[in-house]
């Protein structure tokens, strides 16, 4: 259950209020949000009189719903929330662009191809210094190399730079250097890394998990925000499904059901989801017209030479970047908003 409070109650009526809780309610968490105050509750229902905590005088809301993610859906806020990241806005109203390789493999070519996205149009710069891999063997990432260089681009090219962890213990560290903390598929059900997030000072771009539910995203989600981080992004990725003409399905209906439950942006990644570039265009066109605020796609200098050759089945090459630029800006006024 979540209780909002009028925040200028005095402390011991809160305080009186939540000794009067009897076991075994307690308050789980007492959480300042855009300067609203709440105390969140858990325990059995059964056990909570909540018509008479609705009637006291300094409690001006409760929740008293099943909740799962109170604080990312629509009953919490219902107007969009923008998240900046380093200077650049994602949400409501504005459309971007997050590109980049796949993978950190060297300096020369990350600085090439930051250099032309962001001469491109991009707005935010993408590359992985620690890889998921389904086996040990291979290449898994620069590690905190990687991400110096990303922090370096950064400052070079003037272009916020996102980038995935896997361990709570790399969170100091991606502070340091990156804008945005990426979480991807494999871990958007990893509890302990989404509650250290919370803690985070960074933006937090969260990937759908490519075997869970639309509601499941915004559940993890909400571990982010009640642990103190309000500004997380939805990814959709692709699930997996029976299709095999692409590595993933890409969910375009979770755009409209993302935006219509949580008020938080909604990115669209058509390259990771399709796992082939020639459709690539298609997808982004429709991500935009289902009402996404972003795209993350793929894209590198030298896609035939990356270290997991099959990367480049994905990756667009800087011309096919270039185009797909123009297309986005050609149907951008079509753009429903
Ligand atoms: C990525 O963005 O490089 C990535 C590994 O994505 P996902 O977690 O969606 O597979
Ligand atoms: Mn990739």
């Amino acid at each position: 259950m979540v209780i909002e409070l009028f925040l200028n109650t005095d402390g011991n009526t809160v305080n009186e209020f939540c000794n009067s809780l009897q076991n075994p309610n307690r308050i789980v968490k007492e959480l300042i949000i855009d300067k609203r105050k709440f105390l969140i509750i858990s325990g059995d229902k059964e056990n909570i009189d909540v018509e008479k905590i609705k009637s006291l005088p300094f409690i001006s809301f409760v929740s008293d719903k099943e909740i799962s993610a109170y604080f990312c859906s629509r009953s919490f806020k219902e107007e969009p929330s923008i998240v900046n990241v380093n200077g650049v806005n994602i949400g409501h109203g504005s459309f971007r662009v997050i590109a980049g390789p796949c993978a950190v493999e060297n300096k020369e070519d990350l600085f090439e191809t930051a250099k032309v996205l962001k001469e491109l149009g991009a707005d935010i710069f993408r590359a992985g210094a620690y890889k998921p891999r389904t086996t040990p063997y291979n290449f898994q990432g620069m590690g905190e190399e990687g991400l110096k260089l990303l922090a370096e681009v950064r400052k070079r090219y003037d272009i916020p730079v996102v980038s995935e962890i896997l361990d709570p213990f790399d969170i100091p560290m991606a502070e340091k250097y990156l804008d945005m903390i990426q979480v991807g598929t494999r871990n958007m059900t990893n509890q302990a890394l989404l509650k250290h997030l919370g803690k985070c000072s960074k933006p937090i771009l969260l990937k759908r998990g490519y075997a869970s539910t639309i509601e499941d995203l915004i559940k993890a989600a909400e571990f982010i925000a009640v642990n103190g981080n309000p500004n997380v992004i939805l990814c959709e990725r692709g699930i997996q499904t029976f299709e095999k003409q692409t590595r993933n399905t890409l969910d375009i209906s979770a755009i409209p059901i993302l935006h219509s439950l949580s008020h938080l942006p909604v990115v669209v990644d058509p390259s990771h989801a399709a796992g082939r570039k020639d459709i690539i265009p298609t997808l982004v066109k429709c991500a935009i017209v289902a009402g996404a605020d972003a795209i993350m796609v793929e894209a590198y200098n030298k896609p035939d030479t990356m270290i997991r050759p099959g990367d480049k089945n994905q990756t667009l090459t800087i011309d096919e970047f270039k185009k797909l630029m123009e297309t986005i800006k050609k149907i951008l006024p079509f753009k429903n908003k």
